[in-house]
């Protein structure tokens, strides 16, 4: 029995009208459709190009080149079909300027047909270089009725998303029908953005601006178009920004709703720990902490993003923001991205909380059950004013007394979803605990105004005083014996030297093997030396005691895998050697060198490098020779690498964007937080329309 298509009834078409109501859809079509998340209507319209094949210029074939995309047009000298293991149509074409031979496996026996000699051919596909010369292997292609005929089609071809089952041509043939549809009835989607905002941007409308990316006509401007500028991409693009910016705005409306404990006044455990450090806080220490006690005084969690460069002082102001909240009555949680770091930080909040008679509990996966046990108990029963810890801190087992506050350190691990749940973990009868986000990677404003809408945004922009800039210097492997030299020198001299030997190798067996071979290579060269070493495979208990030796100034060269890339603090040590530099990038060297230079000594680093340099490295290794600021570093990995690596895969992952590109739209971003708040204002009813069209209807964002 076969089961009848449902016919498409144009009156009754909406945005939200399945696909299977479009020709040629059947269920099979629209199960591969869902894999793309196009299901509807509007959802086969907002399925936008990735990229155009420019398929404007005509290329003579004596000019092509292999694995190029080219179009040709040509004249057919022969046609035959031959079998070598199978059926091959081979057509052999010319233009004058040379030959081609055009490959086809699948082909109809009226298509070989259609080949006769003298026939006009336009061609587009990629060429390569078959065993009989060049060839395409199944172009694509038009018969012309002339030499020279004007192309028909748009001049650039879009090239969709795609997924197994589904080509190209097939995207373009379901788009073109959608906007046949969208031409029959304009109002099958409703235009979201303002009247008053499109026409003082001179912006087009949504359904001019879809028509011209889905088909740009054959007059189009090519390279405005290729590189995402033309207004039309512009538009979609700010719509876009707009409706995650708008998502996050909504997270954040529903946070300003709940409710959180009120901290507020003044605070004598505060002041103690302020009185208790050998320096005072500098103006941006202050004006930071400001900016939190004023958050944690309001009856709404405070969502606040701290950024500052490492080394700034962040630690010590997430401190007096604890004491605050200890003070009065609550408890605190601070969480870390590793265990090494989790374990430095908790050692400083022991050596500033004990004097003031609090007792910090420390909680992280590797504790004995007994000690684990020990630490769960604390935290419920509230004798623990603090607790610092790893991921472990969140897990169903952790129940704490009276959570205040949750500060995070190293943010750019987490995403938007943990930081959701974190939130509704610490979630007790209706009020949320406060949250303070710290990064050392500077996060460009543009950037953070969309990815991290949700949050407020504090930096510390001045680092403490006397720390001198690190000299950075780029060193061939060949010349590392000078090197050794060096650091011998910078020993004798009574400075402290780390030699770090990052993961180049997947393995992280690998990577402590070469950290091993490196110390024992070291020794032997350098025999006076108290070396040290350490790496992420050695029992807790070494690593420690390795890194109490190096603090307390009895071992002079520390090498190290990355363990040491965040955190660790030994103003001693001035002078660094990163092995493999240059294939490591640039928030990895700066989070690295800014171990160094943390006192008041002149500080080094050297990064080693094996020739040749790809042009990539060569540029990174350019950047941290000449610059120590961490906001210029994270401008220019931006600029090298774009904003989904900088942003971390999994955050980049959940912005997932269509059309916007963060760092070439990033002059938009100004206009989409007015406009946001224009439509949140003035147009709430659009708000949630934006989000679900660009974002989908379970939004990522909305709930954990
Ligand atoms: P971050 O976490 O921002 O990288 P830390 O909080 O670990 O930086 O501080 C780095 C070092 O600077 C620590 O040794 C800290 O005690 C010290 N420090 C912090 N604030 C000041 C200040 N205002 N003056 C001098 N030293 C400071
Ligand atoms: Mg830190």
């Amino acid at each position: 029995m076969r089961s009848v298509a449902p016919q498409p009834v144009a009156y009754s078409l909406r945005g939200d009208t399945p696909v299977r109501y479009l020709r040629g859809v059947g269920p099979q079509l629209a199960d591969k459709l869902a894999r793309l998340e196009v299901r509807t209507l509007s959802d086969l319209l907002f399925h936008l190009p990735l990229r155009y094949q420019d398929r404007s210029k005509v290329t003579p074939i004596g000019a092509l080149r292999a694995g190029q995309p080219a179009v040709i047009e040509a004249v057919v000298e022969l046609a035959d079909t031959v079998i070598r293991h199978r059926r091959v149509l081979l057509v052999r074409v010319s233009d004058g300027s040379g030959a081609l031979t055009l490959r086809f496996f699948h082909f109809k026996q009226s298509q070989a047909e259609a080949f006769g000699r003298g026939v006009h051919l336009r061609c587009y596909g990629e060429v390569r270089l078959g065993a009989a010369g060049l060839e395409m292997v199944h172009p694509e292609y038009r018969i012309l009725k002339d030499a020279g005929a004007p192309p028909e089609e748009a001049v650039l071809t879009p090239v969709y998303p795609a997924t197994e089952g589904i080509g190209q041509a097939k995207l373009r043939a379901l788009a073109g029908q959608a906007l046949q549809w969208l031409g029959d009835d304009p109002a099958l989607l409703p235009e979201l953005l303002p009247e008053e905002l499109l026409r003082q941007a001179h912006m087009p409308s949504l359904s001019e601006a879809l028509r011209y990316v889905h088909r740009p006509p054959t007059d189009a401007p090519v390279a405005a178009l290729m590189d995402g500028s033309h207004p039309a991409q512009q538009r979609l693009a700010f719509e876009e920004l707009l409706a995650h910016h708008l998502s996050l705005r909504q997270l954040r409306q529903k946070a300003d709703r709940s409710r959180a404990p009120v901290i507020a006044g003044e605070s004598a455990l505060a002041d103690k720990f302020l009185g208790s450090l050998s320096f005072p806080l500098t103006g941006a220490q202050q004006r930071v902490a400001r900016e939190i006690l004023q958050d944690l005084s309001r009856p709404h969690p405070m969502m606040r993003l701290l950024q500052g460069d490492v080394g700034c002082g962040k630690t010590v102001v997430a401190a007096l923001a604890a004491l605050h909240c200890i003070g009065a009555g609550w408890q605190a949680a601070f969480m870390a991205p590793t265990e090494l770091l989790a374990e430095q930080h908790y050692r400083s909040f022991l050596s500033w909380f004990a004097p003031l008679g609090l007792e910090p509990v420390w909680l992280a996966a590797r504790l004995s059950a007994a000690q684990r046990a020990l630490s769960l108990e604390k935290i419920r029963s509230g004798q623990a004013a603090l607790a610092v810890g790893t991921h472990a801190l969140f897990q169903t087992a952790v129940s704490f007394a009276r959570l205040g506050l949750v500060i995070v350190d190293e943010q750019h691990r987490f995403g938007v979803h943990q930081r959701l749940a974190l939130r509704e973990k610490g979630a007790q009868a209706g009020a949320y605990p406060h949250q303070l986000i710290m990064t050392a990677t500077p996060i460009p404003r543009t950037l953070a105004m969309t990815a991290y809408a949700d949050l407020d945004v504090s930096a510390i922009d001045e680092l403490p005083p006397g720390r001198t800039p690190v000299k950075t210097a780029a060193v061939s492997e060949r010349r590392r014996s000078e090197v050794v030299a060096r650091v011998h020198h910078a020993c004798r001299a009574g400075r402290q030297v780390y030699w770090v030997c990052p993961l180049i190798e997947e393995s992280e067996v690998l990577q402590c093997q070469a950290a091993e071979d490196t110390a024992a290579a070291l020794t032997a060269a350098l025999p006076k030396l108290n070396i040290g070493l350490v790496h992420g495979r050695m029992p807790a208990r070494l690593k420690e005691r390795a890194m109490a030796h190096f603090r307390a100034g009895d071992i002079q060269l520390l090498v190290a895998t990355t363990v040491i890339e965040v955190g660790v603090d030994v103003p001693n040590a001035s002078l660094m050697i990163i092995e493999n530099a240059e294939r490591l990038g640039l928030a990895q060297l700066h989070q690295l060198r800014g171990r160094v230079g943390r006192g008041a000594l002149e500080s080094g680093c050297v990064m080693l490098y094996h020739a040749p340099l790809s042009t990539a490295a060569r540029a990174r290794l350019e950047v941290m020779r000449t610059t120590n600021d961490g906001f210029e570093i994270a401008r220019r990995d931006l600029e090298l690498r774009g904003p989904g690596e900088l942003l971390g895969t999994r955050q980049a992952g959940e912005l997932r964007l269509r059309i916007a590109d963060l760092t070439r739209d990033a002059p938009l971003i100004p206009r989409v937080q007015q406009t946001a708040g224009l439509l949140l204002e003035r147009y709430p009813e659009r708000v949630t329309a934006l989000v679900t069209r660009w974002l989908g209807d379970g939004s990522r964002y909305r709930e954990v």
